[in-house]
């Protein structure tokens, strides 16, 4: 039956990976925990099992979730595909909100997304009483389940609470579904939920679609435009900056170029906020700029590109915020620029941070591996990959695998460094900054140096064959490798650690990446992308013919959207207009089997469809 519904309500040939498992675990009554990456398909792990066991009579199925902004949408994909669905949290008003309990009691609804605080009301809790008296307490689906972890980045105290589920309603299965990979999470989850019982399901975390790439950082807002304008001219995407500052200057240099770019973070209005991921949503090509404080479960499928302009705090972080493009399958872009800068910044925020000198340590070992990953000179996928406990082999759609970067051995450069760093303290009786280091370095006789006397220094101008960027590049990994450490209270000068004194003594070879002048180009493009208002990379192979259906169906599916006041996605995904645009289309049997034709949308939509092929 679960393959039936597949198809018959989703329009879909086939399982992807684990969901087959999953599926017939739950649909049997299991307990079940899915560790799946974004975009892995989690949805329809409790979706088909929720419509296949309110089939068999069983009632109801309560999907947990802290993303109150997207029931909305979410209620509505499944409406769109013919599934009884309602949503319970705090955007209803008293009138619509017992209208939902009505029909909730009646066993009107399949699926009823709540959030945790309202699912552990004595209100609601009592209306589960009733439900699970009658048999028609189904499932209990725990969306997000990491935010029951302090572990995670998404800490919500109200998860804490849902032990209730499992003490109050023993007998009803549940299945709890994260994206966060973290070991430490996991068993954060599986203790706090009580699922020390439930079969585990762990996927792997690749994304291969994906293309990872991180260059350094110059000019970052110039670097910024041209890879938008070089790759993904009119493409939907986020671009994450640390602070709320930097996201406004950011969406107005973007906007200034002609981009549709609207900036998002915690500092704005509630109903602005709301307003821009709803454009970001429903609007085709928006770029939003973002604090962190955007994107968990934005599920918008079709998101291109994610740029980070900063640094993130960890690899966890990278990987999800990355991780929110290209959900549909399609190509899409992990772009990042990163700098001396950010390494200092990190480090002086967990410098700076209240928290306990143990939890210091873990962070500074997280924000060690991902300067590592941002150093490396091999494959970024390898090392992600290795980081979640995954073994793989170079993946050919990385930044390093496409243009191998030279790699040079720093050794001498970063001794070199230490020891005028070393001088100079021994010298002057203070510290100093980058800047001046490297300007004594390399033997620039600046006024600083001569007003502190530096030119008589021994090591003055000892690396005047290296540039400034070879010494930077020295100074990134030797603070990565903790050889070298930044003093924030004091005017970010450089400080000699414990771990200089291997460096100093050549026991510690430093191997860098060369600095490339101008972020590395693509070779070729993965599709040949022609320049503006460029299709969407299911679109890509279409003849001219085929593109203007596309265009047409585009057209046809964002009137049908606005109607419904839903995303455009939730009607169709650009991947199966492009399979429409395909086939042409004559009859309703020609638009059988394409991907994402389920009967309830055939059924509304498919004359409509053929008209808009019809007219080419
Ligand atoms: P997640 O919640 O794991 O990030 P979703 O449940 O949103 O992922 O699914 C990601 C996308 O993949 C959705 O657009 C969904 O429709 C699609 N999808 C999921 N499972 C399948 C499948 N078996 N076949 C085709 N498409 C699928
Ligand atoms: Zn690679």
């Amino acid at each position: 039956m679960p393959e039936r519904i597949l198809q018959e309500v989703f329009g879909y040939a086939h399982f992807r990976g684990p969901q087959q498992a999953i599926v017939d675990h739950v649909v049997a009554g299991g307990d079940a925990l899915v560790l799946m990456p974004t975009g892995g398909g989690k949805s329809l792990c409790y979706q088909i099992p929720a419509i296949a066991r309110q089939r068999e009579g069983r009632g109801v199925t309560v999907v947990v979730s802290p993303l109150i902004a997207l029931m909305h949408d979410q209620v509505g994909a499944l409406h769109e595909a013919g599934v009884d669905a309602a949503f319970l949290n705090s955007t209803l008003d008293w009138e619509q909100t017992q209208e939902v309990e009505r029909r909730l009691m009646r066993g009107e609804i399949t699926l009823l997304y709540a959030a945790p605080e309202r699912v552990t009301t004595p209100r609601f809790l009592s209306q589960l009483d009733s439900l699970k008296e009658r048999g028609k307490l189904s499932l209990f689906a725990i969306d997000e389940a990491h935010c029951v972890s302090q572990w995670g980045h998404d800490f919500r105290p109200e998860y804490r609470a849902l032990t209730v589920l499992h003490e109050r309603y023993a007998g009803v299965p549940r299945i709890a579904l994260t994206a966060t990979a973290d070991a430490l999470t996991r068993a954060d989850i599986v203790e706090r939920l009580q699922l020390e019982s439930a079969r585990q399901f762990v996927s792997s975390f690749d994304r291969p679609n994906i293309r990872y790439a991180i260059v350094e950082k110059k000019d970052p807002t110039t670097q910024l435009l041209r890879f938008i304008q070089r790759e993904h001219e009119g493409d939907a995407g986020v671009v994450y900056c640390q602070s709320r500052k930097r996201v406004e200057e950011m969406a107005q240099t973007l906007r200034d170029a002609g981009l549709e770019a609207l900036p998002y973070h915690a500092g704005l209005d509630a109903a602005v906020r709301q307003k821009h991921q709803d454009r970001f949503l429903r609007e085709d090509g928006v770029v939003m700029v973002a604090t962190i404080a955007f994107g968990m479960g934005i599920d918008k499928p079709d998101v291109r590109f994610v740029a980070h302009l900063d640094m993130p705090k960890n690899i966890e972080g990278y990987y999800q915020e990355t991780g929110r493009a290209g959900r549909d399958g399609e190509a899409a872009d992990a772009w990042m620029a990163y700098g001396l800068q950010d390494v200092v910044n990190q480090r002086r925020m967990i410098d700076e941070s209240p928290a306990g000198e143990e939890f210091k340590q873990a962070m500074r070992g997280k924000l060690d591996a991902l300067l590592s990953l941002a150093e490396a000179s091999d494959c970024r996928r390898v090392r992600l990959l290795r980081y979640f406990g995954e073994h793989s082999t170079p993946c050919g759609n990385c930044d390093n695998c496409l243009n191998p970067p030279q790699v040079w051995d720093g050794t001498d450069a970063a001794r070199k460094l230490l020891s005028t760093i070393y001088r100079v303290q021994q010298h002057s009786g203070i510290s100093f900054g980058a800047g001046h280091v490297m300007d004594i370095l390399r033997g620039r006789t600046t006024e600083k140096v001569t007003q502190f006397g530096h030119a008589a220094l021994s090591t003055f101008g000892i690396g005047s064959e290296f540039t400034e960027a070879q010494l930077r590049g020295v100074m990134r990994q030797l603070i990565a490798i903790g050889a070298l450490s930044v003093d924030a209270q004091a005017y970010n000068t450089l400080q000699l650690t414990d771990g200089s004194r291997a460096v100093l003594k050549g026991e510690v070879a430093v191997m860098l990446r060369e600095s490339v002048s101008a972020p590395a180009e693509r070779k070729k493009s993965r599709r040949d992308k022609p320049a503006r208002g460029a299709p969407s990379p299911a679109a890509a192979t279409l003849d001219t013919a085929g593109q203007a259906r596309f265009a047409a169906l585009k057209a046809w599916r964002g009137e049908v959207a606005r109607e419904h006041n839903l995303p455009a996605y939730v009607i169709f995904h650009d991947a199966t207009l492009a399979a429409i645009a395909e086939r042409a289309p004559a009859t309703l049997e020609d638009l059988q089997g394409v991907s994402g034709i389920g009967s309830k949308k055939l059924e509304a939509y498919g004359a409509d469809v053929l008209r808009v092929c019809a007219a080419f």
